[in-house]
């Protein structure tokens, strides 16, 4: 059974369908592509299944259970975790902080919630050791990206590509099973995009699955292990890449010759 998957998901806003009927699969420890033109309807697809968005309708499965109308801190609470295509780090916050917020948004004790003469006893015991506990597991993700050297510097003033990382580290802080990309490597130069390429990889190998939105086809095409194709909202096609490069239906729509 995929890790995740949509069942006839259907959005549409006023008279357009941004994406029809579509079952979209992603499999545990797999790197998949959602790919096509401009407003093919992937952004949208990615916000209806992590929660900022709503379906008009069909459903959303995540190991097993229909988080369909689940909001979004909830989705991120069971383990899938996102970034977006305009980056959106606390500017003026520094790096450490960042990543600190994103494990603030997993960390909280249900038991403590629902039970409050046990949260005034135990209250100040369980914050300690979550703080330490966001702490460290901070430091870990900023190790992983090459970003400890540069924890106190703001956000802001980090090189593109690094901000680009330094969000997925704080979407990994929530410690996820499954990761949404939007976009990872819009901007980026040459070297930043292969060095992503790398990390992608890496994501992958830490047992995290990743799900990823991109334009850049040599990404596409070198890191994911499945890739699905929407246009206009639906899906046209899926497979490996390779099946993908000669499909005639993805040419058309998208790819275009291999001599553009
Ligand atoms: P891109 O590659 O340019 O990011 P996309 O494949 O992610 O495009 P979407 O952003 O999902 O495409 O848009 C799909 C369609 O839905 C487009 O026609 C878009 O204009 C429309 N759309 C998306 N969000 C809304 C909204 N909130 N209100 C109205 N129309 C919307």
């Amino acid at each position: 059974m995929p890790l995740l998957y949509t069942k006839n998901l259907r959005r549409e806003f006023g008279g357009i369908i941004a994406v029809a009927d579509v079952n979209f699969e992603v499999y545990k420890d797999s790197i998949t592509g959602l790919i096509g033109p401009n407003g093919a309807g992937k952004t949208t697809l990615f916000n209806n299944i992590t929660g900022l968005d709503f379906p008009t309708s069909g459903f959303v499965f995540f190991k097993g259970d229909d988080i369909t109308e689940l909001p979004a801190y909830k989705i991120t609470r069971s383990g899938i975790a996102r970034t977006f295509q305009n980056i959106r780090l606390f500017k003026e916050m520094t790096v450490f902080e960042n990543v600190m917020i994103g494990r603030h948004f997993r960390s909280n004790n249900p038991v403590l919630a629902k039970n409050r003469p046990l949260n005034f006893l135990m209250g100040r015991l369980f914050t300690k050791q979550e703080e330490k506990d966001i702490y460290y597991n901070s430091l870990k993700w900023l190790d992983f990206f090459n970003l400890l050297d540069m924890r106190d510097e703001y956000s802001k003033n980090l090189p593109y590509g690094k901000q680009r990382e330094l969000e997925i580290a704080r979407a990994l802080a929530t410690e996820p099973e499954l990761i949404f990309l939007d976009e990872p490597a819009a901007g980026m130069n040459p070297q930043e995009t292969d060095q992503l390429m790398k990390t992608i990889k890496r994501i992958r190998d830490l047992g995290v699955t990743v799900v990823l939105i991109e334009h850049d086809m040599k990404l596409v095409m070198n890191i994911c292990d499945t890739i699905t194709v929407l246009n206009y909202g639906s899906k046209i096609a899926e497979g490996t890449p390779g099946q993908i490069q000669n499909n005639k239906d993805v040419i058309e729509a998208y790819l275009g010759k291999s001599d553009d």
